[in-house]
């Protein structure tokens, strides 16, 4: 039987311009707060600090 882990699917948004460009997922009993990730932003066309969003 598979261990029931309380796995959620986030989204990340760029901080600069608040395009949604990933998806990912997180426990979050390892992770209470919000993640962030320095990831390629299209829009910016940079690497730019992504924030888990809603
Ligand atoms: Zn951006």
């Amino acid at each position: 039987m598979a261990k029931k882990t309380a796995r959620m699917i986030i989204t990340l948004a760029c901080t600069d311009c608040q395009e949604r460009n990933y998806t990912s997922a997180k426990n979050k009993r390892n992770d209470p707060g919000r993640m962030e990730f320095t990831k390629y932003c299209p829009r910016c066309r940079c690497h730019t600090l992504h924030r888990e969003t809603k």
